[in-house]
């Protein structure tokens, strides 16, 4: 496994590509981080709540997730990018995409970090809901192709393990992040906030904890499969 030779600070990078014009920019120029193993994207933020349980938002899961994933792996020597550490919209950073959906230049924002720091993988943070109470456990997403595949499978394995479920990763193509990445990426739907077993993984630091043990292993899982060394 590469070693970081670099701090991965995300706040750095986010301050560099404000500096940058956009997409052009990222596309044309060489990697100012090349080293990259993870970028952890946490889903929503500031204005966008995601899905929610009475005062419980999505949002906030996401990040305490994210930031307690970014810590593990850097511990464990991988090397990470968080694209938040605070609760605020990527789109509030995005002023080079003329477009009026805030969702829009929410997404293309985060994928502009993607194509500039080129991850061997970007794991999305989620967390899911449904009508019923009852459908719990993990719901992972791939691209339609094979790192992305057998990312997902790593980290179905690992939070099936977890959750006691048997779920089964599925394509999700049609997904922004997964569509417009050239690099690897999944989205990990971490649990259903509607389920009370699930929600009390999700929002207890306990289950918080044993949810970042389980993406970690996951990471070093994909991280050995593709690059040992
Ligand atoms: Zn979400």
């Amino acid at each position: 496994m590469n070693r970081c030779k670099t701090v991965c600070l995300a706040l750095l990078t986010l301050s560099f590509m404000l500096l940058s014009t956009g997409e052009a920019y990222a596309d044309h120029s060489p990697s100012p981080v090349s080293t990259v193993d993870v970028l952890i994207d946490v889903g929503h933020g500031g204005i966008d709540g995601g899905t929610s349980h009475g005062d419980l938002l999505e949002k906030h899961l996401n990040l305490i997730v994210g930031k307690m994933l970014y810590d593990r792996l850097r511990q464990l020597g991988v090397c990470v990018a968080l694209n938040r550490s605070h609760d605020y919209a990527p789109s509030d950073d995005n002023d080079w995409l003329r477009s009026r959906s805030r969702h829009l230049r929410d997404l293309a924002q985060r994928k502009l970090l993607v194509d500039v720091l080129k991850p061997k993988l970007t794991v999305s943070l989620h967390t899911n809901w449904a009508k019923k109470s009852s459908a719990r456990g993990p719901g992972v997403l791939y691209q339609f192709n094979q790192p992305s595949f057998i990312a997902a499978h790593l980290f179905t394995n690992r939070l099936n393990a977890l959750y006691r479920t048997s779920s089964v990763p599925y394509v999700g193509d049609t997904f922004y992040l997964l569509n417009r990445s050239r690099t690897p990426a999944i989205i990990v739907e971490m649990g259903y906030i509607s389920n009370p077993s699930d929600r009390k993984m999700l929002s207890e630091a306990a289950g918080q904890n044993k949810i970042t043990e389980a993406l970690a292993s996951a990471v070093l899982d994909y991280l050995f499969f593709f690059h040992v060394e």
